[in-house]
């Protein structure tokens, strides 16, 4: 969304900058570099050379079914693993589901192949980002075990997109840890994502953002246009969590356009424009496409923000179809659909969100604009941060109409401060900056007495 994030006229006669940001680290540029369309060809090939990976097929060959294709994703994790100085440490996250009387059979192991990645800031301990794609895949039948589904494009692209941002991201320190997923049963119902969530829940994890990268191997569908610049960030704008006050607040003052899923979305826009100048990330403000849900959902549930990722122009003739011709017409999810440079590059959009998020401070927490008497000057509060090398705080704003903000001020490091701009003709939020020009994602103020 390049052309909206250029600067508009300023809304009142105020120094201040452009909300989009500058000042780009070289380190993550140099792991964007790194990443190659060629291994994401081999990730997509191998993974659909094992004929299915279906959550109930084979699990003890060595050359078919899911058991062969979660080893081999260990394994290339493990190699990773090996050059990250030992911060990065990969498992099998795995639990029994029993026959749910939907798309599971009969008792199955879902097993999630996770790469967690360390981060080197303690204060950040707790935080942490999240990005996955899913292994599994279907045919036309999803309980149907044996039948071929090569799954190329859903999922092996988003794998590929995973494991190639990670092989990139490894070798390099991030403040907050991040963690790898490849996982199971999604197409049986999310399951090998709800584990994940629902565990993470469990202990408390702060998952301060996630990504899912499903369907992100093709950039041409039906129309034949070439898509190849585009990738879409589809995001909620209302919380799935939301409680009857958050509801209440937000009729009053129009914020459904600012969730933290939200938040996250435009924080992912922003970065891409300025690390990967060729590719576009077109924002989707819904949660997922019409009749189709996918591993970011059981995220939002339990109030984490997520978002998921996938190609411009969807080709339904290569998803969950069983490889034949009919009439001429050709289905099944074939490698050769495939745009391996179109991977890497959403690989790349992947990795510098990520990378910029784990670099960065936390998003402030208790953001809020005073509405304690009438006036035309907005007065903001906020929680301090943690971070030892916090260089202070950015207020963003925009026109309630805005998709993106659209200026920032820099305000130093305190917690308060009051703008000649009035709360009912814009959308404020707060940012984190750190020592290094890394900025967090905003967090959008709520109206508060104090
Ligand atoms: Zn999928």
């Amino acid at each position: 969304m390049k052309a909206r994030m250029m600067c508009v006229a300023a809304v009142a006669s105020l120094s201040c900058g452009c909300a989009a940001r500058n000042g780009s680290d070289h380190e993550i540029s140099a792991m964007s570099a790194g990443v190659r369309a060629e291994n994401c060809k081999r990730t997509v090939e191998t993974l659909a050379g094992f004929g299915t990976r279906n959550t109930m097929s084979e699990t003890e060959s060595a050359t078919r079914g899911i058991g062969a294709a979660r080893r081999w994703i260990q394994a290339e994790f493990e190699k990773i693993a090996a050059t990250s100085g030992g911060r990065m440490t990969v498992e099998m996250d795995s639990y029994l589901q029993e026959p749910d009387g939907n798309r599971v059979t009969r008792p199955t192991e879902i097993v999630n192949v996770v790469a967690t990645l360390r981060g080197a800031q303690p204060e950040s301990a707790g935080r942490i980002y999240v990005v996955s794609g899913h292994y599994d895949s279907m045919c036309n039948d999803p309980k149907d075990p044996n039948c071929d589904a090569p799954g190329a494009d859903d999922d092996a692209s988003g794998v590929a997109a995973v494991i190639e941002a990670a092989r990139a991201l490894a070798p390099y320190p991030h403040d907050a840890p991040i963690v790898f997923m490849a996982v199971a049963g999604e197409e049986q119902g999310l399951l090998g994502s709800k584990h994940w969530a629902e565990a993470a829940k469990a202990r408390n994890a702060n998952v301060a953002g996630m990504l899912t990268n499903d369907i992100v191997g093709a950039s041409r569908g039906p129309s034949g246009i070439d898509q190849s610049r585009h990738v879409r960030v589809f995001s909620e704008g209302v919380p799935t969590t939301q409680t009857a006050e958050e509801a209440r607040l937000r009729v009053l003052t129009g914020s459904e356009n600012d969730s933290a899923s939200r938040q996250l979305a435009r924080f992912i826009d922003e970065t891409v424009t300025e690390y990967v100048p060729a590719f576009d990330v077109e924002m989707v403000f819904r949660r997922d496409r019409y009749l189709r849900g996918g591993d970011h959902i059981p995220f939002v549930e339990r109030g984490y923000p997520a978002v998921r990722v996938t190609e411009y122009e969807e080709n339904f003739d290569h998803q969950h179809q069983t490889p034949r011709v009919e009439g001429g017409r050709e289905f099944g999810d074939w490698p050769k659909h495939c745009d391996y440079d179109y991977i890497a590059n959403v690989s790349r959009a992947n990795l510098v969100s990520l990378a910029s998020l784990a670099r960065a401070p936390a998003t402030p927490r208790n953001v809020r604009i005073i509405t304690a008497k009438l006036t035309n000057d907005t007065t903001l509060r906020w929680d301090a941060n943690g971070e030892s090398d916090l260089a202070g705080y950015e207020i963003v704003w925009r026109e309630t109409t805005a998709p993106s903000w659209q200026q920032s001020k820099s305000v130093g490091r305190v917690t308060e401060t009051t703008l000649p701009l009035s709360k009912d003709n814009v959308i404020f939020g707060v940012r984190a900056v750190d020592k290094t020009g890394h900025r967090s994602p905003a967090a959008a103020a709520r109206p508060a007495k104090e």
